[in-house]
């Protein structure tokens, strides 16, 4: 019986197949295929609705109802039996269709005298595309052969690209992957950007859903399955002593390459008709819709992880690699569930914005994209699987949001957002080489965060006064192996020439905590942000940083060198560095180089802990940097990478600002050099309270020492301290309203 029902559902197969293949119009081949189902299950009626737009359905070919109603008979989603199948995503099967949960009479069609009513959704790759549908007057339920045997024709019916061809006269949209979509997300790096669509991963395109020879197929799948089963071994071999998640994720890969059930089902498609790559592609729709519906966190994880590597299966079957010969845009978005650090610079700043499904602001990527001042989105949910290559698409990084397709009232408002941002950037280059100063006379010092070699020209651009920050761990994160210490010191030589005499504050290694550098074995931490991670590393493992302090005696060359240790908890950490740096002097000596012509040697400030040292270590730094990113988490003991956390506490809240004043009236009676270099200095509001609380002296990502400058030139700081104070002193949990307000009234 089963081997009856498998031929019978391949002679349909087939012959839809070639229904397909014929040189005929669009709308001949649906009705050749709504006639084929029909006669091959045996019912009267055979109906296809398609999406005319995001929420309504139409019928665009019948054999059984009235040929009238084509195109004529439309629906909402949610209404009447074939909407509910669309809004839900789910099968009706029911004997008597009348008297069923949400029937709604159609006169037109003429569907009154059908008693039974199976409807299945069309959708492919986890997007809805109609529903098809078969009545018959006998009233009986449709065995489960014949369900499965509507839903591979409905697979076959997404794999008709041009479906969207299929909706009616008038017709603005198809609903394939052609209407506006907004998605919204979380801002790794805000500023706007319009574009068209580039995807990292593009999608493989399976050609023929439909298989002549089972046992061909079935070859071609066991043969694809085993050569990703021996990729996964591999991968995992070589990661094993590797990091924990990634391992994790392999051997969710193992499990699923090896899972029988999975398998099963393939095989069982191949059998009745599909083509290998049509069957792996199924198992994904029904995975896709899985995810969509599962709650659970690791769950949903793991169906990505068989998404993934249905992708792996159906690229080894297709022979498509990621190269599939398009040419990317001018103006390329990055589309990608996520990147590595050295992918992205791969791109370089030939990229517009990017948009990652998942990702994280604290991740590499969006390091580097911050680096390249490119606007970033994360967390932008089933973006990979709604855009197309050349779509348009605008990123609004401001407001964390995605606009895929826009229609034309959204293009003309990000155009509109867009010229606003030029024009201000006008103005912000014509303050390029003015003083930050406030209208109460104080001046304040402006310096920019930097990381690569590809940042330098913008201290000229910016009018950043020098580099404040310079991250030397990026330079080591985009290597694929350990620099050596001539390499090091020929890039720092780079960036002093670049800089022209200008300050730089060269960080040395901040590894750990996310940071992981590819070629160094990963320590398997709890909670890495509070682990082994920069100073750490460096203090318990001194090779590498004492090549990093000769490289950066040996760039110096007789020039001035500011040397700043990171993550720096109690002051013993801070005397030991030191004293490598002392070596380090020590030997550049004996061996006759050239040392600095003067050389200053601070500290960041990102641990509570560090604030409350001893005096001696307030006299014994030449200057702090607060690391805001670092010191905000410890004081609110809050995630930096968890969105979820990050966001309950405010920047300007009282006890923040009470302990950052602290800070800055320590260092005023110690006379210690302070200023401030997380991602809040490049925020104007903020900017502006540090400033007025005695912050004189901000580093930040070139592209805010614009607005920065603008919004310090409009205020006077003095009024700002004491709006600051009676808002402290009245109770206020954050000074954020009572600032907002005093500035919207006086600033001009
Ligand atoms: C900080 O913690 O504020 C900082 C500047 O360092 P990073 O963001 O590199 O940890
Ligand atoms: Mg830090």
């Amino acid at each position: 019986m089963a081997q009856a029902t498998e031929s019978e559902s391949r002679k349909l197969l087939v012959a839809l197949r070639d229904a397909m293949a014929e040189d005929a119009a669009g709308q001949a081949r649906l009705d050749k295929i709504v006639e084929l189902t029909a006669s091959s299950m045996g019912t009267e009626v055979c109906s296809v609705y398609l999406f005319r737009d995001a929420d309504t359905l139409e019928l665009c070919a019948t054999e059984g109802l009235n040929p009238e109603a084509v195109h004529q008979t439309r629906m909402r989603i949610g209404e009447g039996l074939v909407g509910r199948v669309a809004r839900k995503n789910q099968i009706i099967n029911t004997a008597d269709a009348p008297n069923a949960k949400g029937f709604r009479f159609m006169p037109e069609t003429g569907e009154e005298i059908y008693s039974s009513f199976l409807g299945v959704p069309i959708q492919r790759l986890g997007q809805a595309l109609g529903v098809l549908v078969v009545q018959s007057k006998e009233a009986r339920e449709f065995s489960g052969d014949e369900v499965y045997a509507l839903e591979v024709v409905a697979m076959v019916l997404a794999e008709m690209t041009e479906l969207g061809a299929f909706v009616g006269e008038g017709a603005a949209l198809s609903a394939l992957h052609q209407n506006p979509v907004t998605i919204p997300g979380s801002t790794a790096q805000e500023g706007v950007a319009k574009g068209h669509v580039w995807l990292h991963e593009p999608r493989v395109v399976v050609t023929n859903p439909v298989g002549d020879d089972p046992e061909v197929e079935l070859t071609r799948l066991d043969e694809a399955l085993e050569q990703m089963r021996v990729s996964v071994d591999q991968m995992l071999s070589d990661a094993r002593t590797g990091d924990a998640e990634q391992v994790e994720v392999l051997e969710a890969y193992r499990m699923f390459a090896n899972s029988k059930g999975w398998r099963r089902r393939m095989e069982q498609d191949i059998a009745r008709g599909m083509s290998a790559e049509a069957a792996v592609e199924k198992e994904q729709s029904a995975a896709r819709v899985r995810m969509e519906q599962v709650g659970d966190a690791y769950l949903r994880e793991r169906l990505h992880d068989l998404d993934d590597l249905s992708n792996k299966l159906l690229r080894n079957l297709t022979g498509q690699g990621r190269d599939t010969g398009a040419e990317m845009p001018a103006d390329p978005i990055l589309i990608a569930r996520n990147i590595g650090p050295g992918e992205l610079l791969d791109y370089g700043r030939s990229l517009k914005g990017i948009v990652l499904e998942e990702g994280s602001v604290g991740s590499h990527a969006a390091i580097v994209a911050r680096a390249l001042a490119i606007p970033l989105i994360i967390n932008a949910a089933g973006i990979t699987n709604e855009a197309l290559n050349g779509d348009l698409i605008m990123v609004d990084g401001d407001q964390a949001i995605v606009h895929l397709r826009p229609d034309e009232n959204v293009q003309t408002a990000f155009s509109d957002k867009m010229l606003m941002q030029k024009q201000a950037a006008t103005r912000y280059a014509d303050l390029r080489d003015k003083p930050a100063q406030g209208l109460c006379g104080t001046v304040i010092d402006l310096h920019m965060n930097a990381g690569l070699m590809a940042d330098l020209p913008s201290l000229e651009g910016s009018g950043a006064q020098g580099v404040g920050l310079f991250r030397t761990e990026l330079q080591f994160l985009v290597a694929n192996s350990m620099p050596k210490r001539g390499e090091l010191s020929a890039q720092y030589e780079r960036v002093l020439n670049a800089a022209s005499g200008k300050r730089v504050v060269f960080r040395t290694l901040d590894i750990g905590s996310d940071k992981v550098l590819p070629y160094m074995k990963p320590e398997d931490e709890p909670n890495p942000a509070m682990g082994w991670r920069a100073i750490r590393v460096g203090l318990d493992k001194p090779g590498i940083l004492r090549m990093q302090l000769q490289a950066l005696l040996r760039a110096a060359n007789g020039r001035p060198l500011s040397v700043m240790f990171p993550f720096i908890a109690q002051l013993e950490e801070f005397k030991a560095a030191k004293s490598e740096l002392d070596k380090a002097i020590a030997r550049e000596t004996r061996l006759g180089h050239p040392l600095p012509s003067s050389l200053e040697v601070g500290a960041m400030l990102e641990t509570p802990s560090i604030a409350f040292a001893p005096q001696q270590f307030f006299d014994d730094v030449d200057f702090l940097s607060i690391g805001g990113n670092d010191l905000k988490q410890f004081f609110f003991a809050a995630d930096r990478e968890n969105e979820r956390v990050r966001k309950r506490y405010d920047t300007l809240n009282t006890s923040f600002l009470n302990f950052l004043e602290m800070i800055v009236n320590k260092c005023a009676q110690s006379g210690t050099l302070l200023s401030f270099c997380g991602e809040d200095a490049g925020r104007p509001l903020e900017a502006a309270c540090f400033a007025a609380l005695g912050l004189h002296s901000l580093s930040m990502r070139p592209a805010s020492i614009g607005p920065v400058k603008h919004m310090i030139r409009r205020l006077d700081l003095q009024k700002l301290k004491t709006v600051i104070d009676e808002a402290r002193a009245s109770g206020a949990q954050s000074i954020r309203p009572a600032a907002t307000a005093w500035i919207r009234e006086n600033s001009d």
